[in-house]
């Protein structure tokens, strides 16, 4: 953590944010570092963190001081994190009254304190009344870091007190040559699509068999358009192994396929290792009903991260999608 490389690339500008708020000796209150996941939120706001800990930083934290090195162990008293107890779960209002308390004493250090509340938009509702007043009358030297990849879900009164931080996805040229120097010889193009634009995730797929998988539901996903597979079978088939991400998968494929069929020259997929196999597909489909599709696409997202019948909902997208062979150009 001494050296700039632990900073990924894409994070220079919000990392030069921070630290103009630090050389103004400025530091706000409270801030929402927000962007999509997978982007390395959490590495900015800890790498902010020590810097603020450390006894001797300079661009970074030097890496080697005592306070750097209880934030390395991981037991700096005056950082204090609040998480979901269990992964998924919300934070609920106990864990916000305990940091209540802690803010109450004295920093340990003399120096900063700094909270790190992620993923933010799982503080239920007790907890982010109780979290407000917190807010509006922070302890002295105290930063509240508010971490989310989904700012929206945050109720107003959060986030009408925090200085907000976006966090932006990189170019997918520089994410490529990230990648392909982080994994050598890893496809960084395929994996990029493959996670919607991820390079974290991407990186963590590199030399998995996902790729594979992908191809191989990608093959049945045409198939059902090209009627040689019934829907319910393949929805079967996939619902019975891990399909987290295809419906991300079938959001991409299907962004390329309104992508294909409507510029003139047949333009440029995202996904451009299935760009022959892409092509006939949406030579045989419509505009219109490709963008009914990305509609439902839309409402699928959105239900399946509640408690849907996850079987039925693939049946659905399936058997739809099989429907589009009727109506096509
Ligand atoms: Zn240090």
């Amino acid at each position: 953590m001494t050296s700039d490389s632990a900073l990924y690339p894409w994070l220079a500008d919000p990392w030069r944010a921070l630290n103009a708020h630090l050389e103004l000796g400025r530091v706000p209150q409270a801030m929402l570092i927000h962007g999509a996941a997978g982007l390395g939120k959490t590495r900015l706001a800890e790498l902010f963190a020590q810097k603020l800990l450390c006894e001797r930083p300079e661009e970074f934290a030097c890496g080697e001081c005592a306070g750097c090195r209880l934030f390395l162990a991981g037991t700096h008293p005056d950082f204090i994190r609040v998480h979901p107890t269990e992964l998924g779960k919300s934070i609920g209002v106990d864990a916000v009254r305990q940091l209540i308390a802690k803010l109450a004493l004295k920093s340990h250090y003399g120096g900063f304190r700094i909270v790190m509340i992620s993923p933010a938009h799982q503080l239920n509702i007790n907890a982010a009344n109780a979290l407000l007043k917190t807010l509006e009358e922070p302890a002295e030297r105290t930063l509240m870091l508010l971490l989310t990849d989904s700012a929206s879900a945050l109720p107003a009164t959060i986030l009408s007190r925090c200085q907000k931080l976006p966090v932006g996805p990189p170019s997918l040229a520089l994410a490529c040559r990230w990648l392909e120097e982080s994994s050598p010889g890893c496809r960084g193009g395929i994996l990029l699509a493959a996670t919607g634009g991820s390079p974290l995730k991407a990186l963590a797929l590199a030399g998995s068999e996902i790729l594979e998988r992908r191809r191989m539901v990608f093959s049945e996903f045409a198939a059902v358009l090209l009627g040689s597979a019934e829907p319910v079978a393949v929805a079967e088939r996939w619902h019975s192994q891990p399909h987290e991400e295809f419906i991300d998968w079938i959001m991409s494929w299907t962004a390329d396929l309104i992508r294909l069929r409507s510029a003139p020259d047949g333009g440029e997929p995202r996904n451009a290792d299935l760009k022959l196999e892409l092509q006939p597909l949406a030579a045989r489909l419509n505009l219109e009903s490709l963008f009914e599709y990305w509609s439902l696409l839309l409402q699928t997202k959105r239900v399946l991260s509640g408690q849907a019948n996850r079987q039925l909902l693939l049946e659905e997208l399936l058997i739809r999608w099989s429907d589009l062979r009727r109506h096509h150009a």
